[in-house]
Parts: structure tokens; sequence; C-alpha cells
């Protein structure tokens, strides 16, 4: 508890407070609920950061803070920012321990918002981070919530897509509880394009909103990729049909947190070597410093400025061919682009490679009549809406940028627009 409130003091409370207005996509109101703590009001905190997250337990342990609040914060000009990841968890945490909750602080709004909107339907397809937060948003509305989730559990990539040392999963389910408690109900085992139908829920609810993933590992398009031992890092994780690793190569590509939650359970999985090739420098990496830190300690190795050209082998992965790159600026490109470096080719061992280098939506997504951006992604408007006015779309689906407090933000963000709408039908 000293430490916490040490870690709470060392905030300057600023007026201008970068850290919930540049840093926060979800816009946290950091300085107000960090004064709270401070002065003990911990009830106070939580209720705070309810205005704008139910992902406090989650946010608090996972985002990348150093590229979010962290990264903006004031104290870091001149030497450690404030610890908000670790304040906002202990905000969930306490309000967990003394019996608070998101129906508690939201009942008597709720209540009245029944009044305006008790009577209009709203369905949730995948309770993942987007969903959820949608789902919780919508019900403080007094909108009568269903979610369908493909699964017997909530939680999406929370719980399948992040490792258990990275994420408690008695936090996230003590997250979906909170939410679920706000009498939102729940169809599992229900699946676009298997046994659930848009059409069907069209006639039955006043909205939808899509917030099922995109959870395909993207090809790179080289030679071999389709040699046994190839792996796409997403599927890996969400269905944890590891092989057997002991005394093993596996190389991962990617720079993201894919890839380095694909590096470090592998390692642990016993691998004996895991290389993550990486085509730009360490500092252009989308994964958390942290994270790399953390992984190059548990002996990972990185090839930074790396490519892969080709993957080699009679019928399983043998070797790679890789080949060095520099990184230009190029004309309007907002990042440093990488360039192979001629005749720089060299072949290394691999037993496995793990493809972590970003995802797309499953293939059945362009048969529900939704128009989808270049990427494959269904499109929105600045108002999450799809082409079709009644269905709305967030979170990694809907392309949105990849952290989780991004996907909280779209799914929080929809349901505002989706209350609007009700509310003028
Ligand atoms: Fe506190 Fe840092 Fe935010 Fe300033 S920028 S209010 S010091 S957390």
């Amino acid at each position: 508890m000293e430490e916490i409130m040490e870690k709470a003091n060392y905030c300057l409370n600023c007026k201008v407070k970068p850290c919930s207005v540049k840093g926060c996509p979800l816009h946290n109101e950091i300085p107000d609920f960090i004064k709270e703590v401070k002065e003990g009001n911990f009830g106070k905190a939580y209720e705070i950061l309810c205005k704008t997250t139910v992902l406090q337990g989650v946010c608090g342990r996972i985002c990348p803070h150093m590229k979010q609040c962290q990264g903006s914060c004031v104290r870091g000009i001149k030497g450690e920012p404030v610890a908000i990841g670790e304040l906002e968890a202990f905000a969930f945490d306490k309000a967990m321990e003394e019996g608070n909750s998101l129906l508690k602080v939201w009942k008597e709004e709720i209540e009245k918002n029944k009044e305006v909107l008790g009577n209009k339907k709203v369905a949730i397809i995948g309770g993942g981070p987007a969903g959820l937060t949608s789902a919780a948003f919508l019900a403080k509305e007094g909108v009568n919530v269903t979610i369908y989730e493909k699964y017997d559990f909530l939680g999406g990539l929370l719980m399948y897509g992040i490792p258990e040392f990275r994420l408690d999963k008695k936090i996230v389910e003590k997250t979906v509880q909170n939410i679920l408690d706000l009498e939102i109900n729940v169809e599992y085992g229900k699946e676009l394009g298997k046994n659930l139908n848009l059409n069907e829920l069209e006639e039955e609810y006043d909205a939808i909103f899509l917030s099922f993933g995109a959870n395909c590992s993207s090809k790179m398009g080289v030679e071999g990729e389709n040699l046994k031992g190839v792996y796409g890092g997403n599927e890996l994780l969400e269905y944890n049909m590891h092989p057997n690793y002991e005394g093993k190569t596996v190389v991962v590509a990617g720079g993201g947190n894919v890839a380095m939650d694909c590096a470090r359970t592998i390692k642990r999985l016993g691998a004996k070597e895991v290389k993550v090739v990486y085509r730009r420098a360490r500092e252009q990496m989308p994964a958390e410093d942290k994270e790399v830190e953390d992984a190059i300690n548990e002996g990972i190795e990185f090839l930074f400025q790396n490519n892969i050209v080709k993957i080699l082998g009679n019928e399983n992965v043998e070797k790679l061919e890789l080949i060095k790159t520099k990184l230009v600026q190029k004309e309007g490109d907002t990042r440093l682009s990488p360039v192979n470096v001629e005749n720089s080719n060299y072949i290394i061992d691999a037993d496995y490679v793990i493809m972590a280098l970003g995802s797309s939506p499953a293939t059945f997504v362009k048969d529900l009549g939704l128009s989808l951006n270049k990427w494959g992604n269904i499109e929105v408007n600045s108002n999450y809406e799809t082409s079709n006015p009644k269905i709305y779309a967030g979170g990694d689906l809907a392309g949105v940028r990849g952290t989780v407090a991004w996907a909280a933000y779209s799914g929080r963000e929809a349901a505002k627009k989706i209350v609007e709408k009700l509310k003028e039908a």
C-alpha cells in the first residue's frame, strides 16, 4: 500500500493532462483518478475510471503504457513517468476487493435510462474487448443487450490471445463478470457463418455491433510458406495447438505483440532457440519496449533489419534464407522503410517458422453483404456504421488500431452512436 501511495503521490496532477488527452486512447481521466487514490478515496477513483472504461484491470496490466499514457507523462521528460498502468490496475483490484462494481456505480443512471431505451434491443457479435465494452456502455444507457459468442467463455483474445504470464485470466474473468452483472444476456457457442444468421438478427434487433475480431494470420507470400512447420501466430495462440518444441529452433517473423507473445510462449514450452526476425530496427518495433526487453532477458534472440526470403525444406521446414535490410525514408511514408541489401543473403537452420506479421478477418466476412476495405476489414464510417445502417462494427474486424484500449474505444464510441440512433427512432 505504501508503495502504491508513493506512486500516486509522484503524479503532478497536471492541468493540461497529456497522459489523458494525448496518451490514453480511451481518454481516461488520469490525473483525477490518481488524485482520489492519493486521498485514499479508492471507490471514487474507480468511479472516475468507469466514466470511460470497463477494462481497468486488463488495460492497467497489458496496455503498451510507454506508447500510450505513460509515454506522454510530463514526469517522463526528465525521469520515470508515473506508473499509471499500475495505479489503474490497483483501482480495479481494490474495487473488486471492496465489493464495488459497474452496477453499483451506474445503477441509478441505468434505471433512469431504461425509461427511454428499455424497449430497445442490441445484439453484439463477439465478446472480446470491443464487444464487452460496447455491451457495457449500451447497458448503461438502459438498452437490452445480448452478446453472441462462439466460445463458451467471453473475453476473446484477452483469454486466448494473451498468454497467462502477461495477463492473469482471473482478472479477465472478474472483468467479464462485472460487465455481465449489468444484466447482459449471453448466447454461447454461436458463430456467424455457422449457426448464426445476420439477416435473422437484423429482424430481431434494433441494431447490431460486430466485434468478432480478425484473427487469421497474414501470409508473407514467400516460397516454402506451405511447408510443414510453418504456423500462423494468431492461430497458434488462439487454439494452443503447439507442436513439440523440445530441442528445436524456432523463428518468429514480426515485431508486434503477437510476435513477442509467440516467441516467449514457445521459449517457455522448451524450444532450444527462438529467433525473432524483424525487417526494421528495434526502435520501430510496434511491440512495447518492455516486452522486447523481457524477451531478450528470457534468452530470445533478435535479428533486426533482416527479412525472410525463402523457407527451405523437402516436406518440413529445414532452413531459412534471410536477407539484411537497410532503412530508407521514402517519400510520403511516415516511418522508415526496409529495403533489401543486395547480396546479403544467408542461410540459418530452423525447425519451425511462426508468421506473426499481422492478421485479417475470417473468409466468411466477405459473404455478409457488407462493404469491405482493401485489407478485407469491414468498412465503417466515423460513426462505426457499416454499409448497412443498422449494423455497426469495431475492433480488429473494422481495422481499428491493434491494441486492447483502441478496440475498447471503438466499442464505447459505437455504443454512443447506436444510442443516438435509437433515440431518434
Ligand atoms: Fe500525472 Fe503524468 Fe498525467 Fe501529469 S502527465 S497528470 S504527472 S500522470
